[in-house]
């Protein structure tokens, strides 16, 4: 048993657009108290009828819990899917996917990606369990062989990825899985349901680190997996959640929920801010280059426009000089915080090769901005100084 589903109050019946839907669905007003915001829900165990029955529901928060019941059910709506299962971590949810996933056959996943999933291959038992074969997705061929030529039970995709900001074709590359009998998941942290759907254009579940847009604040750390009716996936991650017992904290469910209300709103204005962040860089002379696929020069840019409802809110820029300048650049920066992570209010910056290690295919000269809520021109500014006073061409 994995806990009821919470009674969705009349509003269930409405149609409902997105930010309604961010701001209502998986919970409502509690029925018992007529508190507007979902209680958090910290009992680990739940009392059983004299006859033995769980009247609420409920048994033991392991297997259910009611704040983090209302969170799966909020993400499991807004991506569109039947069903969420949420994990300590991003990483824990994706360790739980390949974990799940039911052929132990290739698991196909794109050559720049999250940099922990290489750890996760790397150093624990999940490398040696499957045969990981890393491949550039924006080449449908090179994609279509790696999956062909052996047996392949899962495609991982990430878009836009990390820290090259490539742009994928999601629906592209869930057909080609589908055609080899494969499962394709996406990694939508970076772009969040706000901006593309995946699972409404071919993909079989849809993954993300709750630690970034969804939370919003840089104060919790969840990931989570949803998944469509009747997911072949479905019922052995609930397994790995429930048995394996990495589950999502019920603080961090609630704080979860409280950011998925200002999700829609949020993600518009890290995205507008960021458009005008790489429009900046795109014209300093001290900068090489900048991954960004709102800019009409990213090649990454018909796609994205096609794919998603905005560009993102991440960008990486190549700094002329190599990894020493790229790092002065940094540490010149007084509002845009030197941290790793994303998708919170404040904008942080990340020296990519360095965090990486030895291992790292990051450019020395690259380093990734998250954009978050301040005023785009303060981020601007903070920038242009920190790449030197006498570039002040592109400042508006
Ligand atoms: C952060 C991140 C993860 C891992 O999530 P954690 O919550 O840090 O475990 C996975 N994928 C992407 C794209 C991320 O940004």
């Amino acid at each position: 048993m994995t806990g009821a589903k919470l009674q969705l109050p009349v509003r269930k019946e409405i149609t409902m657009r997105f930010e309604t839907k961010a701001i209502h669905c998986g919970r409502g007003v509690d029925a018992s108290t007529g508190a507007v915001s979902m209680p958090l829900h910290t009992s680990t165990t739940f009392e059983r009828g004299a006859n033995g029955s769980f009247p609420s529901g409920f048994e033991y928060t392991r297997d259910g819990n009611p704040t983090r019941n209302a969170f799966e059910a909020a993400m499991a709506t807004l991506e569109g899917g039947e069903d969420g299962i949420a994990f300590a971590s991003g990483m824990a949810a994706i360790a739980a996917v390949f974990e799940s996933h039911p052929s132990a056959g290739r698991i196909v996943l794109p050559d720049d990606m999250y940099f922990g999933i290489r750890s996760l291959i790397e150093e624990t038992d999940i490398g040696s369990r499957f045969d990981f074969a890393p491949v550039d997705m924006r080449d449908l061929d090179a994609l279509r062989a790696a999956v062909t030529s052996k047996r392949t039970g899962l495609v991982w995709v990430e878009t836009p990825s990390n820290p090259m900001i490539r742009v994928v074709d999601i629906a592209a590359i869930c057909a080609i899985a589908h055609e080899a009998d494969a499962l394709a998941v996406v990694d939508n942290t970076w772009a969040t349901p706000v901006l593309q759907l995946p699972l409404e254009i071919g993909a079989d579940a849809v993954m993300h680190s709750a630690t970034k847009y969804i939370g919003g604040h840089s104060d919790l750390m969840a990931g989570v997996v949803i998944v469509p009716n009747a997911s072949p996936l479905g019922r052995p991650l609930r397994m790995v959640q429930k048995h394996k017992g990495s589950v999502a904290a019920p603080f961090d469910c609630w704080l979860a929920l409280r950011g998925l209300q200002t999700l829609p709103v949020r993600m518009r204005a890290h995205c507008e801010g960021a458009q005008k962040v790489a429009e900046a860089l795109a014209s300093h002379p001290r900068v090489e280059k900048v991954l960004f696929p709102g800019l009409q020069t990213d090649p990454g840019h018909d796609l994205a426009t096609r794919q998603m409802s905005h560009f993102g809110a991440m960008l990486s820029f190549i700094v002329e000089g190599g990894a020493d300048a790229a790092m002065a650049v940094a540490g010149r920066l007084k509002i845009v915080v030197r941290a790793t992570s994303l998708g919170g209010t404040h904008s942080l910056i990340e020296h990519r090769a360095s965090v990486e290690g030895a291992k790292s295919k990051a450019p020395g000269g690259l380093l990734r901005i998250s954009v978050g809520l301040e005023h785009p021109q303060d981020i601007v500014d903070d920038l242009m100084q920190a790449l030197g006073e006498t570039c002040k061409a592109g400042v508006q």
